[in-house]
């Protein structure tokens, strides 16, 4: 006989699970088809699976006996045929387990909790039921164990009778908050109602409405008993439903016209276009100077891909910041654009991944996770600031967004546009050589020139007694705050001082689980440390020696303030950092009180470099030049040309040319002269050719393989198994690689764990890969891999 299997893979990370296990589907689930979340009982515990495939098969072929699935938790599969594709080809370039990349497609990791909470739902207890008073009114929920005490046997019976739900399990199946809703269920005669003027004025709603949320009943005065004794005569019914949470960013300055494109504009908008009509896979680089209006492109894109029947998604680094793209964007499109991104509470995401389901918004915008939604009909994708870190996750699946949205596209048979003043230096090369498309825009809107930037060598700078605002730059701002003009000061770090030492002994304080010295914020009085978090009181004496004079070294964005307050009392000046922007919206409400000249100066952290845009700003100052050109990744210099691009890009974007001062000890670095005279092409030529001969991507690929344990020498040998099992594995390959020897990771201790690396360069990765995955070493060992690390 033969039957549905369906292939299910278990969600829970774990190295024994890492595959699928067949159930038999039973006939009331007949019709389920793969993608679909499913409760299976797994090792004596039900647990939550997805279903990956279903087939036809005789059961008596197994040999072991196939368990039935218990239940279905989608009316519809959760994942689409290009979701489950996409996942696979996360696992297998990125080299994670297959549940961690479909993971990514979860709004909650795991739904299936094995401890359930029960609500209580009074409501539906008939009045002076044994139930009723078994527990206090005033109970809206209670934990398992509870509910198992008081409610003992019964506890079926309760869920049965909608007494109580489960929690847990409704909101996996909802996965979004819910509420209580009345519904029609029949009419009621005259007389049933005769004598209740509220019952009157509930049918009466309820003929039109058919359901109403009982919340919007109270301010008729319609009290929850006149809905329960309504509902008993059997006239209509309380139901569930999802709480509409449904919320965009919106910016209520700005009303979106669109606008008469410029000749450049209009050229790429005509060119993508007509990818978009083509339905097949192309790459475009859109190169445009900062200024050039991109966004306008992207927009007039996205439109054609809806008048197509599609829809189109758009990556942006950080929603939060890109308050201008995302809030033009929705005053064009009103509800049929839908924001997606880690700040949103999990009923935010819901509702807005079901108006997605529903067809209601096709134009999605969002960070990174956005890449994992059920898109109808996807038609463009665009990737903006193509070069930007924070496409890239930390955590496992370590992806790159940027990459993944490619993979996508090649999926969806869509065009993928990747926008940025300064490309990633992989993406011009590929531009260049032909592999993707390049589409530029070489003029600013308004053709005002780009800012004039003036290097400040900090070398000589001995008269200015240490101060991180260099003379020049201050006189800048002077004149800056004179013409009624704002400035934007950029230092690449957060806190006052990144050193406290004793001036007696030399001991720096550190943290205490990680191999950095604390950061001091003084606005908290606090030592913290940037890597693990933790957080100490300043010391008025030395632990080590006793000695109270401890001294402050190094600068953090705090430090900013405290001379902005000397040297310009009179000035409105707001610091933008991770630490002035924690709260929800908080970002929002500094960058619009800088639009509404409530702020003059605006000074932090790389955040203000992205791409705002502001009127009257017109002067950048740029602190410290040099400070990401030190870090150890050999993005250093692309990431520093951009971020200088970029910060600078912010000057003068209206009709008046900007000025910059870029603060470095490094005037003659080729990075620093070329970002300077904005000359990303010359920049390109020198970086290209450092890359190919020091064996960088885009001429090799990348890999990096990490140990680490709490034992130092624990994480050494592992490394150094890696190592032999390198050596070995070159014999095989037929794409040699080369690697370097196990290295401490520059911060070698996190978290009180070690970090030993070993990276390997290699033409491609995929027979190293697959010798990887059938190794014991790494089915065995917490090892992090990380394939093309930044
Ligand atoms: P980019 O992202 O390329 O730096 P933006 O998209 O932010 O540039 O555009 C820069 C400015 O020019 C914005 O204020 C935008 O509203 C304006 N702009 C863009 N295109 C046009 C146009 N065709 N006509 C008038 N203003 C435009
Ligand atoms: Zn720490």
């Amino acid at each position: 006989m033969r039957t549905i299997i369906a292939e299910v893979i278990i969600n829970r990370v774990s190295k024994r699970l890492n595959k699928t296990f067949s159930y038999i589907v039973p006939e009331k689930f007949a019709s389920v088809k793969a993608g679909t979340r499913c409760l299976v009982s797994f090792a004596g515990k039900h647990e939550e699976g997805i279903i990956l495939s279903i087939t036809d098969a005789d059961p008596d072929q197994f040999d072991y006996k196939l368990q039935y699935i218990l239940d279905v938790m989608d009316t519809e599969p959760w994942f689409t045929e290009q979701m489950l594709l996409l996942a696979y080809w996360i696992a297998a370039y990125y080299m994670c387990p297959l549940i961690e990349a479909l993971r990514l497609f979860l709004i909650d990791k795991v739904g299936i909790q094995r401890e359930y909470t029960y609500e209580i739902l009074w409501d539906n207890i008939p009045a002076g039921s044994e139930f009723s008073s078994l527990i206090d009114h005033s109970v809206k929920s209670l934990h398992e164990k509870d509910a198992e005490l008081i409610f003992g046997g019964h506890l079926k019976e309760c869920l049965d009778q909608s007494y109580l739900i489960r929690r847990e399990l409704l909101s996996s199946v909802h996965a979004a908050p819910v509420e209580r809703w009345i519904e029609f269920v029949s009419t009621p005669k005259e007389s049933d109602l005769i004598r209740s003027s509220k019952q009157k004025l509930l049918w009466g709603l309820l003929k039109t409405e058919k359901a109403i949320p009982v919340r919007n009943l109270k301010e008729q005065g319609i009290s929850d008993a006149v809905v329960r004794a309504y509902c008993n005569k059997g006239f209509a019914k309380v139901i569930y439903k999802a709480k509409d949470t449904y919320s965009l960013i919106t910016d209520s300055n700005t009303r979106g016209n669109e606008k008469n494109p410029t000749e450049e504009q209009f050229n790429a908008i005509n060119e993508i276009s007509k990818l978009i009509d083509k339905s097949s896979y192309e790459g475009v680089l859109l190169k445009g100077v900062t200024g050039s209006g991109k966004t306008e492109v992207y927009l007039q894109c996205a439109k054609h891909a809806l008048e197509k029947g599609g829809s189109a998604l758009i990556l942006v680094p950080e929603i939060s910041l890109t308050n201008q793209l995302t809030s033009y964007f929705a005053s064009v499109f009103g509800d049929d654009v839908v924001f997606m991104h880690s700040k949103l509470s999990k009923g935010e995401k819901y509702n807005n991944r079901q108006r997605i389901v529903n067809g209601e918004s096709r134009i999605i915008i969002g960070s990174r996770s956005a890449l994992f939604l059920p898109f109808k009909n996807l038609k463009l994708i665009v990737v903006d600031e193509e070069y930007d870190s924070s496409y890239k996750q930390g955590e496992s699946p370590r992806y790159n967004g940027r990459d993944v949205a490619k993979m996508m596209a090649k999926i969806s048979n869509c065009p993928i546009v990747l926008g940025a003043a300064t490309p990633s230096i992989a993406t011009y090369y590929a531009a260049l050589s032909g592999k993707i498309r390049l589409i530029e825009l070489k003029h600013r809107v308004f053709n005002t020139p780009l800012p004039k930037i003036l290097i400040y060598d900090m070398r000589g700078d001995y008269s200015n007694s240490g101060r991180l605002i260099s003379m020049p730059l201050r006189e800048l701002l002077e004149k800056t705050l004179e013409n009624k003009r704002k400035a934007i000061l950029l230092l690449n770090k957060r806190g006052f001082a990144s050193t406290l030492i004793c001036s007696s002994c030399g001991y720096v304080f550190k943290c205490p689980n990680c191999d950095v010295s604390f950061v001091y914020h003084k606005e908290e009085n606090l030592l913290k440390c940037h890597y693990c978090g933790t957080t100490s009181i300043p010391p008025y004496k030395c632990p080590k020696c006793g000695n109270r004079k401890i001294r402050y070294l190094g600068w953090g964005t705090e430090l900013i303030e405290k001379e902005l307050k000397e040297d310009f009392p009179q000035a409105r000046s707001q610091r933008f950092d991770l630490d002035s922007t924690s709260r929800k919206n908080s970002a929002q409400r500094i960058l619009n009180d800088f639009k509404n000249d409530k702020i003059d100066i605006l000074f932090g952290t790389q955040m203000v470099a992205k791409g705002h845009d502001i009127p009257n700003v017109n002067t950048v100052g740029i602190l410290s030049a040099d400070s990401i050109l030190n870090m150890p990744t050999y993005l250093a210099a692309e990431q520093t040309f951009n971020l200088i691009t970029q910060c600078a890009g912010r000057a003068g974007r209206g009709k008046e040319r900007g000025e910059v001062i870029l603060q470095t000890y490094n005037p003659e670095h080729y990075v620093i002269e070329t970002a300077a005279r904005q000359d990303y092409e010359k920049f390109y030529e020198q970086e290209v050719e450092f890359r190919k001969m020091l064996g960088y991507p885009p001429f090799l690929k990348l890999l990096k393989i990490t140990c680490f344990n709490k034992d130092y020498n624990t994480a050494v040998n592992q490394a150094n198994t890696i190592y032999r099992f390198l050596c070995e594995a070159n014999k095989k390959l037929k794409a040699k690689v080369s690697f370097t020897e196990p290295f401490p990771e520059p911060i070698k201790r996190v978290r009180n764990l070690y970090f030993i690396s070993i990276l390997i360069k290699g033409s491609n990765f995929v027979d190293l890969k697959n010798l990887m995955r059938n190794s014991v070493i790494f089915k065995e060992n917490d090892i992090i891999i990380d394939v093309d690390p930044i």
